[in-house]
């Protein structure tokens, strides 16, 4: 208090000493705004001022015609621009909300990312940090913080095995050669626990840590366990949090009292920390690290990555299935890496026995989804007072509601999406209804079909909610629970429905790749996999890669205490190689065969990828920008411009979307091609016919 209290007097003295004496006090701000607009905007500063912001501070200031809004302080100087100045109308901060180490990553985003700044602010600060209109000025610091208290863990981890220790050891050698350090344990091999150590060696050298969890994976049981041992020296910044708890944090990393250790989804990358020197990425692989809307469009993997150069953090990525690209840096030496073959305990990886459905169904031998051996095995389980997981990647009832006379299926009317049943929105709408998994539109399920007025109107295919359906009438006794993106809107809902699982309350959980991550329950002995045939059926190039992912991670929730897990694998196509690969837990032939696809068709790793996607209301005007940009494109960059292509899903919320591919050498000046991209796009948006229409990317 005493120390804040020197400085704001000191900078008024300075202030007013400058005013009178010298001229050459800054005159001007140059801000962001939290617009998607490119640069920066200059505004006066008023003439009587108190206390000069700094770079970094939140000014308020007027922009179009009424409009007010939060900006962000990044250069003083006294160069009149050109044109006229608004003034800046109120100063918020007396000191930075936003670190030069922070603006610099800001800055790299904007750069490689191909978005104005201003969109990175906008997504690199909680809500409240950005007020529309007035702001109150206590917002950030002025509090009295506690001193920071000496580290005494409230809980030692876990010992480490040898196997774990040797690990550790390795990850800390590697560490002296290499930045980044991937760890690559099968599931259960005791990852979290090396990481607790890790942690727990970084906080006694005064660092900070960085660890971040994918999107949707339960982060309360790890931060259980992370906060039995670290207490709370940890905070958890999580997006389903609410905003005022997240300012909370983000005051806190910037106080004289910062956590230590900062658990959080991709956003914690954002935060304000001021001696980091760890970054674990736990699950590396998971695509939910890429953001995907609204821009800016990052990795929050890569950014880990850039961020820790910056400020001169190791970083350790960890999985039991590692993304291609990081098993191939660390295959190339550009990443050490460590492998941890064994479970803990020595307990074995589970069993996995492939059903194939075409033939159960030739046979009569399916109910539903359900093979006989995946019934027996369920029963069975439920006998031996053990639990059972069933993944399927759909969510709702069904995929597709079908006229048996006509072959009609409905469609959203803004999107180019068939639409998926529901049950259990109705309340609102009758029994059931369809939506659009793509603008969340909720529609009503017709009576008769709109194209022949036929009655027969069937679902066809298997959600998450149906599968809970069928398996309640085959086994009326089990406690089913289910969880999706529909039963866990709110974290409350998350939770419970995990600690129902946990105490053994419920016996069977049926869910999407929510239930594929991460967990870590005793009781688990069987794992049903109700369908590999949607994910490997995806059109990307990374569909088999991720389907090896998905299964292997649900597998690997199977048998992690006491006894030997089981899987029961059903698929249509039983001799695909993905499948034999997760039946053998071979990680290694995945890489090396899905590598050779990729240098085939040259795809990234052995490349770089750019999307490029044009929007416009009107089809025929989004087909001929892409046509015309196509053609601007492979001029300059010959045979490396794929398309234009109309994607899978060609329009959403009434836009039409064209799509081009841009694939770069690995050796390629990218920041030039970006630059190179910027001006032939503006070329293209001048003309009068495009003005309307919207270009953006998504790199790698
Ligand atoms: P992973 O993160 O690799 O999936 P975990 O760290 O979750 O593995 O470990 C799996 C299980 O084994 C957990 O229940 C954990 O408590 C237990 N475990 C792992 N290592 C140890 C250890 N050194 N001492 C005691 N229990 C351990
Ligand atoms: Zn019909
Ligand atoms: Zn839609």
């Amino acid at each position: 208090m005493l120390i804040s209290l020197h400085f704001v007097h000191k900078s008024y003295c300075v202030c007013i000493f400058f005013r009178n004496f010298v001229p050459t006090m800054p005159q001007y701000v140059d801000v962001i705004l939290p617009l998607p607009l490119p640069g920066t905007f200059t505004y006066a500063l008023p003439p009587s001022c108190d206390t000069m912001p700094q770079v970094g501070c939140r000014v308020i200031v007027p922009f179009g015609g009424r409009k007010t809004y939060t900006a962000l302080v990044v250069r003083l100087h006294s160069e009149t621009p050109p044109y006229p100045t608004k003034p800046v109308a109120e100063i918020i901060d007396t000191s930075p909300a936003v670190l030069p180490d922070q603006l610099r990553l800001w800055r790299w985003i904007a750069d490689y990312y191909l978005c104005p700044l201003g969109e990175v602010f906008k997504a690199a600060l909680p809500t409240a940090l950005k007020p529309k209109k007035t702001a109150s000025k206590s917002q950030l610091g002025g509090k009295e913080d506690p001193l920071p208290q000496p580290f005494s863990p409230c809980f030692e981890g876990a010992p480490l095995t040898d196997i774990q220790q040797q690990a550790m050891d390795s990850i800390i050698t590697q560490w002296q050669t290499h930045d980044v350090c991937l760890l690559h344990g099968v599931t259960s091999s005791g990852k979290t626990e090396i990481y607790i150590h890790l942690i727990q060696r970084a906080i006694e050298e005064g660092k900070q840590v960085l660890f971040m969890l994918p999107e949707i994976v339960l982060t309360a049981q790890l931060t259980e366990r992370l906060r039995r041992v670290f207490g709370d020296r940890l905070g958890v910044y999580h997006s389903r949090y609410p905003d005022r708890e997240r300012v909370e944090l983000y005051q806190k990393m910037l106080s004289d009292a910062p956590y230590d250790i900062v658990v959080g989804v991709r956003s914690s990358l954002f935060l304000p920390f001021k001696h980091l020197g760890l970054i674990i990425i736990d699950e590396e692989h998971e695509t939910s690290f890429k953001q995907q809307e609204p821009a800016p469009r990052y990795h929050a993997r890569n950014l880990a990555l850039v961020l820790a150069a910056q400020v001169g953090a190791k970083t350790l990525l960890g999985s039991a299935t590692p993304s291609m690209e990081s098993y191939y840096n660390a295959q190339s030496g550009k990443y050490g890496l460590v492998t941890l073959k064994t479970r803990y305990a020595g307990l074995l990886l589970p069993t996995i026995e492939v059903v194939d459905v075409q033939e159960m169904q030739r046979k009569k031998m399916m109910t539903g989804v359900f093979s006989p051996q995946l019934l027996a095995h369920i029963r069975h389980t439920l006998e031996q007072q053990r639990q059972v997981i069933l993944f399927q990647n759909r969510r709702g009832y069904a995929p597709v509601l079908e006229c048996r006379t006509c072959g009609w299926t409905p469609r959203c009317q803004s999107c180019d999406v068939s639409l998926t049943m529901h049950r259990g929105l109705k309340s609102l709408y009758g029994k059931s209804s369809m939506v659009c998994h793509y603008c969340g539109k909720v529609y009503d399920v017709p009576r008769t079909c709109p194209n022949c007025e036929s009655r027969d109107l069937s679902s066809r295919g298997y959600g998450t909610e149906r599968i809970e359906e069928q398996l309640q009438a085959i086994l009326p006794e089990a406690r089913i629970a289910r969880m999706d993106l529909d039963t866990t809107r709110s974290k409350q809902n998350y939770e419970q429905i995990l600690h129902d699982f946990e105490q053994g309350h419920t016996d069977i959980l049926i869910g999407t790749q929510m239930v594929t991550k991460g967990l870590d329950f005793d009781r688990v002995s069987l794992v049903g996999i109700l369908s590999a045939d949607t994910m490997l059926a995806q059109p990307d190039f990374r569909s088999y890669e991720r389907a090896f992912q998905l299964m292997e991670q649900v597998a690997g929730r199977a048998g992690r205490k006491g006894t030997q897990g089981h899987v029961v694998l059903q698929t249509r196509d039983a001799g695909n190689t993905i499948v034999q690969q997760v039946v053998t837990h071979d990680y290694e032939g995945m890489y090396a065969e899905q590598m050779q696809e990729r240098e085939l068709f040259r795809y990234p790793p052995l490349c770089r990828v750019v999307f490029i996607y044009l929007k416009h209301r009107n089809e025929s005007v989004c087909e001929s920008l892409a046509n015309e940009f196509a053609v601007v494109l492979k001029k300059v960059f010959g045979n490396r411009v794929l398309g234009p292509d109309t994607p899978a899903v060609s329009r959403v919320h009434l836009m039409y979307i064209r799509k081009l591919i841009l694939k770069m050498e690995l050796t390629a000046p990218m920041s030039a091609v970006r630059q190179r991209l910027l001006a032939l796009q503006a070329q293209i948006l001048a003309l009068p016919q495009y003005r309307s229409a919207q270009v953006y990317y998504d790199v790698d």
